[in-house]
Formats: C-alpha cells, structure tokens, sequence
C-alpha cells in the first residue's frame, strides 16, 4: 500500500522510529486503501501507555497525554496531532461503558471495532493486516460487523447509528441484511444511550452523502423514532430536491421541523439559535430584493443562516430547485459583507463623553447607516453623528 495519500504527515517517521510497531488504524486504513484523502491519522501501538510515552520522550517528540484512561496519548510533530492508541480488549460492556484492559494483541484489538472495514490495520513497511475480510467488504461496498451483529449492538448500540453513517459513505448497492435485522429486532437499544453521543452520530449522519436513502433506510430499521420525536422524512426530502447545501442544521430542521428539537438533542446554544431561526417561517429574503436590503439584511443576521433559511423557505413552499432562487443565493454570497467603522472612540473624539450615552449615539448612527444601504463612509457617518449632537443639544 502505498503512502502517497500521507503527503503531509512526515511525522509519521519520526513515531515509527520511536515506536517501530506501531501501526496506523481505523479510518486512515481505510481511506488509504480506496485512495480517499485521510482526515486524521491514527495509531496503535502494543506498549502500554506509559512506555509509548516514554520511548517517544527519548526521541525528543513531545507527547501531550490526551486520554489515560482508554490508553491514549498525543505525540505532536510540526504541530500536527497524531493519536497513538495502546492495543485493547473489551473484558466487560454493559450497552453503554466498555471496561478495557491492555493488551498485545493485535486480533484482539481488531475484535472489539465495529465493523470489517474499519477493524484494518497497517504497518510501516506498507503490509495491511486484515483478520475479518474487511478490504474485500470495502471494495465491494459492503458494511459488516465484526463477529455476530446483535452481540456487538448488544455491547455498544451506538455501532446501530455508526452503521447508517458508514453506509453513507461506503455501501453500494443493498445494505447487509444481517445488520439491519439486527438493528432493528435491537432498536430499542438506543433508548439508553447518552443523547451527546446519539445527537454527534446524527449529525454526522446528516452532513453526509446519501441522506434520502439513509434515512429511509434509519425508519425502515425504526431507529428513526428512537432518536427524534417527530421525523418527517417527505419534508427532508423537499430540501434534498432542492439540491440543498450539505449542512447538517437544516436537514435536522427539515426532518423533525420544530425547534425544540435542539434542547432535546442537548446541541450547543449557537445551534440551538440556528433552529429557533429556521423556525421563523418568514422568507426573510427575496429574490427580488435589491442590494441595499440585502446589505442590511447581512449585517443585521450572520450571513450562513440567512441562506439556510432561504433554502428551507424554498424547499417548503417551492417544492423543487428554482433558477431564480440559485442565482439569487449567489448574488447574496458575492455582495461583500459591509462593516460600520464608527468605534467609541470617534465619538469620544467628536467631545462625547464616554458612558452609555455614548453607546446609543452609536447605535443610532449604525441604524441610520443601515437606512442608507451601507453607503455611507466612516467621515459621512461622522458627520451625520456631529450634527444630530450639535441639534440636539
Ligand atoms: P472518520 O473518518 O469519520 O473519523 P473513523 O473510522 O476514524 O471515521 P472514528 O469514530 O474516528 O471513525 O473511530 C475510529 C475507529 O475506532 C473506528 O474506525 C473503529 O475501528 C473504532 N471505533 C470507534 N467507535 C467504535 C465503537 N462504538 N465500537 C467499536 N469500534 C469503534
Ligand atoms: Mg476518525
């Protein structure tokens, strides 16, 4: 196999020197064997966590000790992080926790991943180790668990969610029938996990590719009402026809349309933001607005959530992609967003004293700015500022 695809991890040399066993995991393997750019590499090493440290100190690589507790430590080299995992095995699951233990066996370690495909490992001499068959599912597209799919959804039912964003990006053709008998006799399984982890893996999910059929595939598993209260699968749809941006807000409104959704989900308070905006049914823009509205409209709203919302207001009440509404989502990303540039201390300089006073003369300059369209210079709104001060008082 080759390293081409590793370009710019030449750091990777420098752990093999420290570590000549380790070997890259997971995802990377993955993407390398099918020539997919790599997003972060992994590494597994048989040492326990303290020698990996220690053999990496006596190199010189700094080591930053990220995650003790499931044995992993973070060399960085030229400032790139690269995760080295210490080999294990599972020696008890409850359906939410594994308690692992060390060890140096690399089939044991492939045992306890989720599925084939991603149960690879490599070493540094380019030789692949593939104890389940996973390079030939990968090249047929086919996602598999590793060992008996119930036992392992059994063990961590989050692997159910996993399946769906693995198949998104790897399946061709139908998906295994062993895996989603096995999600869905198991549905129920999800119910206990964290809603963290739950809302992280549909998030994924929804950034992805193949959402449409996914989630079909998720409802027809009945995984889909397990994770959202009111999924409306024909809505997302709408938007998916609308050749939607990948983003994984709005298809999330678009699929479970209420903006309770993000407190249900525990999502962070700017998406949570997002939602409540999407939740406001009003266009907002128009395809026929002119540059001047659209100008305020950019300063006033953050720029990202306008034409989220200009693409749900159109899956909704259009239906279908429109010409009018792509070209006017181009004009809008092209208009260069406009910036006041009066600061407290021009007011301070034009003799206003400084205190909340201050504050609302800015204000109402900014508006009047707005009214204008942005047009007006930073020395315009100066002087627009001095002779309200000067009328007023
Ligand atoms: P991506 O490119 O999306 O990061 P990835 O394969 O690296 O894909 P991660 O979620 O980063 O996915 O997990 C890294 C590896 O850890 C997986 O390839 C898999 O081997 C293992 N893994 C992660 N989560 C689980 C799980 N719940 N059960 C079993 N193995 C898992
Ligand atoms: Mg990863």
């Amino acid at each position: 196999i080759s390293f081409e695809n590793l370009a710019g991890y030449a750091g990777l040399n420098k752990i093999w020197e420290a570590l000549p066993e380790a070997r890259l995991v997971g995802g990377c393997v993955r993407d390398l064997l099918i020539g997919r750019d790599v997003n972060d590499i992994d590494l597994a090493s048989p040492y326990t966590p303290e020698d990996n440290i220690k053999k990496l100190q006596e190199k010189g690589i700094k080591t930053i000790p990220t995650g003790l507790d499931h044995g992993t430590i973070t060399a960085v080299i030229d400032r790139r992080p690269y995760e080295i995992t210490t080999l294990r095995r599972d020696v008890e699951t409850d359906g939410r926790h594994a308690v692992v233990a060390w060890t140096d066996n690399w089939q044991e370690d492939a045992q306890r991943r989720d599925f084939t495909m991603n149960a690879l490992s490599l070493d540094q001499q380019g030789i692949l180790y593939d104890y389940f068959g996973g390079e030939a599912d990968l090249k047929k597209g086919r996602v598999r668990f590793v060992g008996e799919a119930t036992k392992r959804i059994e063990e961590d039912a989050l692997r159910s969610l996993r399946f769906f964003r693995f198949q998104a990006r790897y399946g061709q053709g139908e998906a295994d029938q062993d895996a989603c008998k096995a999600i869905k006799q198991n549905h129920a399984l999800v119910r206990n996990l964290s809603i963290e982890r739950v809302a992280s893996e549909l998030l994924k999910i929804l950034e992805g590719p193949e959402v449409g059929s996914i989630i079909a595939l998720m409802q027809q598993t009945e995984i889909l009402s397990e994770i959202l209260p009111h999924p409306d699968p024909e809505n997302l749809k709408r938007l998916l026809a609308c050749q939607d941006p990948p983003k994984a807000l709005p298809r999330l409104f678009a699929l479970n349309p209420d903006p309770s959704i993000g407190r249900h989900l525990k999502l962070s308070r700017m998406q949570q933001c997002a939602l409540k905006a999407y939740a406001n049914n009003e266009p907002i823009l128009l395809p026929g607005g002119s540059d001047d509205e659209l100008r305020r409209l950019k300063v006033a709203q953050e720029l990202s959530l306008l034409i989220d919302r200009s693409w749900l207001w159109q899956a909704k009440e259009l239906g279908k992609p429109s010409k009018e509404w792509s070209h006017f989502r181009q004009r809008l990303s092209l208009l260069p967003q406009p910036e006041f540039l009066l600061t407290g201390r021009d007011g301070m300089e034009l003799g206003l004293p400084p205190g909340p006073n201050l504050g609302i003369w800015l204000k109402k300059t900014q508006n009047w700015w707005l009214e204008q369209g942005c047009r007006p210079d930073k020395e315009a709104c100066l002087a627009w500022l001095k002779e309200q001060v000067s009328s007023d008082s």
